[in-house]
């Protein structure tokens, strides 16, 4: 079968869940027995996401291969459990830089180079290699940005001319917000009229439309949008505001809409299986008890909605594994300089059932979050450390357990006396030649559980990958020592000789990792480590 390619275009507006649609779409047509493969364009020049500060993009996603990409591969992920990697992830940095690369290996035959077509021409050929390289039935293609914008106009102009190579093989789908103005009191659909419109004015007519909104959508606005956007009605489809995103594929379903884009296609139409999807939100939404979590990390800058944005594998993660102890999490972000400011109110860290330090960079907060850290392991509240929560939970020891007292991370103090957490060798050549680009220890890196520990027995296998993303390590001149006051290697990775997980015997759970397990988790295999600690904080005794 040859391959067919949806792009996904965003109107409106931004953040109405192009991503989600993306992911969703994706789930349904894989439930109906199709190989999918999901790429997502970012109209940026950045190469990767790696440089981006997570405040003003979102969390940086790692794929298996090292790729640091836009949250939105979290999402593709999450929904479908096809690990990503490079060839999911295209950004206008890569296309120039590869076009620019060709045209000096003088592989454009001494022809002028030109913006059109050589740049869609190369989207193109990426699209097309990906889905080769993945053996994809069908490929679906997010367009980041809205429809309208400038910078993403050429991603639009090689969605144009790969329908005009394969007009039965290519399909569009618009997802366009429908707004309720509070003094208006009606939904309305002129935006997405001129959304539409935008879209013809590239050369693109949506096949389909599905209509974000609050509500959902009635028939005299399904007609409207019919007539004035040029799409079937049965191809405009309702995609009304949900409490978990993970409904989204299945109320796409209700309008049919995986085998309405079959049938576009010429394919065979099926039944899903989202059975087991269905069971986990039934279940998530009947949960009664609810745990407290907090999240202590350094001031985070941007307000509620852009801090769930940075750390969203992260909540997720909890989620699925809240979902499967039948439980409800209640997420408080703390941010770390309140216990600097204020050492008496760290007491405030009784109310909850679990306490989560996330990843990071730079010195700010660092010392609260120690204090957190302190607080965990002396009151026996489950933690769980993520990274730079690893690390600082290994600087809070050799503090206050092993007597390093002025121990540090040489990334928060560089002249630090004992340097617990320190760069590897490789690293301080990267750093002295400022090449911060893609230069960490990134992607997957295998590690071997050690016996009887609480790690070994939550994974219940001894050797597991998981996703990297750091510069800095577990400084091996403190191994023996720290073993001998009681710190347990729980993981290591033995190609390198590094420390990847440890853990406080003497606690409940108490397991910090130098990875990001958050980015393998999964809603319906939560991950063992993020099971393990919500486990432990229902098992928590009441203000221990
Ligand atoms: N800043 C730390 C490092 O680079 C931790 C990074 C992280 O938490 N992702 O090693």
């Amino acid at each position: 079968m040859e391959t067919k390619y949806i792009f996904v275009i965003g109107g409106v507006m931004s953040s109405v869940g192009k991503g989600i649609t993306t992911a969703s779409i994706g789930k349904i047509l894989q439930s109906k027995g199709y190989k999918v493969c999901l790429i997502k364009c970012d109209m940026y020049i950045n190469i990767d996401a790696g440089t981006i500060r997570p405040t003003e993009h979102g969390e940086v996603f790692v794929g298996e291969d090292g790729i640091e990409a836009d949250q939105d591969l979290g999402n593709y992920e999450r929904f479908t459990g096809i690990a990503s990697t490079r060839d999911n992830y295209i950004t206008t940095g890569q296309i120039y830089k590869t076009v620019i690369e060709r045209e000096r290996n003088l592989e454009y035959d001494g022809e002028d180079v030109e913006v059109v077509p050589d740049i869609p021409n190369e989207i193109i050929r990426r699209i097309k290699e990906a889905s080769a390289k993945k053996k994809t039935q069908i490929t679906i293609i997010e367009i980041g940005g809205t429809v309208g914008e400038y910078q993403n106009l050429l991603f639009l102009e090689a969605a144009r001319m790969m329908h005009l190579q394969m007009p039965n093989n290519v399909i569009f789908i618009l997802v366009s917000y429908l707004p309720i103005p509070k003094k208006v009191g009606e939904m309305k659909t002129k935006p997405t009229q001129y959304a539409a419109r935008s879209l013809n004015s590239a050369g693109i007519q949506a096949d389909f439309i599905l209509a974000r909104a609050e509500t959902k959508l009635d028939e005299k606005r399904k007609n409207k949008l019919s007539v004035f956007c040029n799409v079937p009605k049965d191809f405009v489809i309702s995609a009304p505001d949900v409490d978990s995103i993970y409904e989204v594929p299945i109320n796409f379903e209700k309008e049919n809409l995986g085998n309405k884009i079959l049938k576009k296609f010429n394919l065979e139409q099926k039944k899903n299986n989202l059975d087991d999807w269905k069971q986990l939100i039934t279940k998530s939404k009947n949960v009664k008890k609810q745990v407290e979590i907090a999240i202590v990390g350094k001031y985070f800058a941007t307000g509620d909605f852009v801090l769930s944005d940075s750390y969203i594998s992260v909540i997720e993660a909890i989620k699925h594994a809240s979902f499967q102890n039948n439980i409800k999490p209640n997420l408080t972000w703390i941010n770390s300089q309140e216990f600097e400011d204020d050492i008496d109110s760290i007491k405030n860290l009784n109310n909850y059932d679990a306490i989560i330090v996330p990843g990071g960079f730079g010195s700010r907060g660092t010392e609260g979050i120690i204090s957190a850290i302190k607080y965990a392991r002396q009151n026996n509240i489950p933690f769980l450390g993520l990274c730079y929560g690893m690390q600082l939970a290994t600087i809070e020891f050799a503090r206050n357990v092993a007597g390093f007292k002025d121990a540090n991370s040489t990334e928060i103090d560089p002249n630090t006396k004992y340097p617990v957490i320190d760069l590897m060798q490789k690293q301080r050549k990267i750093l002295k030649k400022n090449n911060y680009g893609a230069t960490m220890r990134l992607g997957n890196y295998p590690c071997t559980l050690i016996n009887s520990t609480l790690a070994r027995k939550l994974y219940n296998k001894e050797n597991i990958l998981e996703r990297h993303r750091h510069r800095y390590e577990f400084n091996n001149n403190y191994l023996d020592l720290f073993k001998q006051k009681g710190l347990i290697i729980s993981g290591i990775n033995k190609i390198q000789n590094l420390v990847e997980i440890i853990e406080i015997k003497q606690n409940n759970f108490f397991v910090a990792t130098q990875f990001h397990p958050e980015f393998n988790s999964r809603p319906l295999h939560p991950h063992p480590l993020f099971f393990g600690l919500i486990e432990a904080a229902i098992n928590k005794p009441a203000n221990c």
